[in-house]
């Protein structure tokens, strides 16, 4: 009687002939690197701030009236990110305190956790003037110095509130339904996308949408504990 030999195991992904091919670089494996300036070697986000808070590399820093670097828990397992800071923010120097942020604190509170629970910032740290979008220009010079927050911060998950915030993280024009409801990989971390409160305001259909992503979301949180 013949005995079927069983192949010999291959390791995930091989081929026939056992070869792994390397994974393909993601975008964000391609960031350029940071630039060659002291704050680099910042070692807390308090550190950071002192050293950036006086930025004038883009015009916005000409134009502002405070630095809105972040707020919130250093230690906060999920980061929150938007876009740019509007009026309120720029007279406070503190993210999302105006209209949107009574909002995202709802939001919030919808999955039992307080401003004090995470971190909150944006993509860039100064106003554009009359609430603009950034130009590429203002977030390529400001994007590296989140990219250091997040490396200081490590949260398990990023939140992308709005298209700009998630197509500046991701790399990609897709659009921001594409975007939802997906766990992307940002660097090692889980970065997944949602309304910004500010489109909620215009559109309040998409609070339901929201609702629903941010159960998903904080699920997924309490199952990463
Ligand atoms: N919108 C944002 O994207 N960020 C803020 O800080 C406030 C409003």
């Amino acid at each position: 009687m013949s005995v079927k030999k069983k192949p010999p195991p291959v390791a995930e992904g091989a081929d026939l002939f056992g070869f792994v091919a390397p994974k393909p670089p993601s975008p964000q494996d391609q960031l350029p690197p940071y630039p060659n300036e002291p704050w680099v070697s910042a070692a807390s986000l308090g550190e950071l701030d002192s050293m950036i808070c006086n930025c004038v590399k883009c015009p916005l820093g000409h134009t502002r009236t405070k630095f809105v670097f972040g707020v919130g828990n250093p230690k906060a397992g999920i980061v929150l990110i938007g876009e740019a800071p509007g009026a309120e923010e720029d007279l406070q120097g503190e993210p999302f305190v105006g209209r949107a942020g009574q909002l995202l604190n709802k939001i919030l509170e919808a999955i039992q956790l307080k401003r004090e629970d995470v971190y909150i910032c944006n993509i860039i740290k100064c106003r554009p003037p009359n609430n603009r979008d950034p130009q590429p220009i203002e977030i390529d010079t400001c994007e590296p110095y989140l990219w250091k927050q997040l490396e200081i911060m490590m949260p398990k998950i990023i939140v992308c509130l709005g298209r700009v915030a998630a197509q500046t993280l991701l790399r990609t024009t897709a659009g921001l339904n594409d975007m939802r409801g997906k766990v992307h990989d940002y660097r090692g971390m889980k970065l997944v996308v949602t309304y910004h409160p500010a489109a909620l305001l215009r559109n309040p259909n998409w609070k339901k949408p929201t609702w629903e992503d941010v159960q998903w979301i904080r699920k997924m949180y309490d199952e990463m504990k």
